[in-house]
């Protein structure tokens, strides 16, 4: 007898309440407290970012990234289609037109290759997005936005812990954006974390943290007292939350060795439907690292793509699909008047499948799945 194995369950390694109780003993849980400093030291030291600002969530961090690149109406920001809406929304709210671009026919990140072309005198910066944590092809995206003198934003929302050749995701742009919702690698509930790699911007990312107040300075002792100084908003999380990602960083070894074999099980699992050509799986490029946020396999066509979800759902696994590409959403082909065609964009859309995929998955589970999965293609054919 199976039991129901749900798509995600979130981990909690023991220590989060612990950390929590030693943050209210401390009487102070308003931001910035000592747990804060200790996620940002962690994550300065671990990857070198150059500078580390935990948020309440990466929707906010990316808010704050396009504070800070001074978007307005009449800029235009090339992002992806095949996206959460957050990285859109960022940049719209400030007054933007998206310009969407295609993901890559062996993987959902951006196309490069497509970036020259739509590139005009109005645009002001390049998101990428490393889908599932694996690497977008960053040498080429740098030296288009070096070229036309365009910031580059990481959504690094799933990129914990994986690299570019080398480099940490997130140390790559000028600034990028992580997630510590429950449903990714390393959480918080809710949360996120803007990390600033331009110098340049670390000033005025404190600020607009701040509700537009110099205050982190005046704690510093820099000022002798806060003031009003630009916009801003409440980005930072209370010091609790800070607590419990604390104890969910100090476990990031063990929690990424753990989903990186359950990851690599499902892949020497499945590999002979790909090689029968039945599906397609997750391709990682020679200048990536896996962090194994997510397994997740590329049928046929929509059809096939349902009907295997619903397979998968009557042996009480619970498998789901990912992003409907913004590009044909109702908010902006009502806002923008423009029909834009994304075929690869529209191809994840419709073929694209999530496998359960978390701390507490055994082997046997995963094992499990993948059987059903080829006794789908056996009874389908
Ligand atoms: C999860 C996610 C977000 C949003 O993260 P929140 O912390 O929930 O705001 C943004 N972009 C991508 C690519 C994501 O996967």
């Amino acid at each position: 007898m199976q039991f129901k194995i749900p798509f995600n369950k979130p981990y909690f390694t023991g220590n989060e309440t612990v950390y929590i109780k030693d943050a209210v003993q401390t009487g102070k849980i308003s931001g910035d407290g000592s747990f804060t400093k200790k996620c940002h030291a962690f994550f300065e030291e671990r990857y070198g970012f150059k500078k580390c600002l935990l948020t309440t969530s990466c929707t906010d961090a990316l808010e704050m990234a396009a504070i800070l690149l001074d978007i307005a109406p009449g800029d235009e920001v090339i992002v992806p289609s095949y996206t959460f809406v957050s990285t859109v929304n960022a940049f719209v709210l400030r007054g933007a037109k998206p310009v969407f671009i295609d993901s890559e026919a062996s993987n959902p990140n951006l196309d490069a290759q497509q970036l020259e072309a739509l590139i005009t005198p109005r645009t002001k910066a390049i998101v990428v997005v490393h889908y599932a944590g694996v690497a977008c092809d960053m040498d080429a995206v740098a030296q288009i936005a070096e070229k036309h003198n365009i910031a580059v934003v990481e959504d690094a929302a799933q990129a914990i812990d994986s690299y570019y050749k080398g480099k940490p995701l997130g140390s790559i742009g000028a600034l990028a954006a992580f997630s510590f919702h429950e449903t990714k690698n390393i959480i918080s509930g809710e949360g996120g974390m803007l990390v600033i790699n331009d110098e340049k911007y670390i000033k005025r990312a404190e600020i607009i943290r701040e509700k537009g107040t110099n205050r982190s300075a005046f704690f510093r002792g820099e000022v002798d007292k806060y003031n009003w100084v630009d916009i801003g908003s409440s980005f930072l999380p209370s010091d609790i939350i800070a607590a419990f990602l604390y104890a969910q960083l100090e476990n990031v070894e063990d929690i990424q060795q753990k989903r990186k074999q359950l990851w690599d099980r499902y892949q020497q699992n499945l590999a002979v439907l790909q090689e029968k050509g039945l599906l397609t799986l997750p391709f990682i490029p020679d200048y990536a690292t896996n962090n194994a946020h997510m397994f997740y396999i590329v049928a046929k066509n929509v059809k096939e793509r349902e009907q295997l979800i619903e397979f998968l759902k009557q042996a009480d696994i619970y498998a789901v699909f990912h992003y409907i590409s913004l590009h044909n959403s109702n908010f902006y082909v009502q806002k923008y008047h423009e029909q834009v065609t994304l075929p690869q964009s529209d191809r994840y859309t419709d073929c694209l499948i999530r496998l359960p995929l978390f701390y507490e998955l055994t082997f046997e589970q995963v094992d499990y799945i993948s059987s059903k999965i080829a006794e789908y293609f056996n009874q389908a054919k």
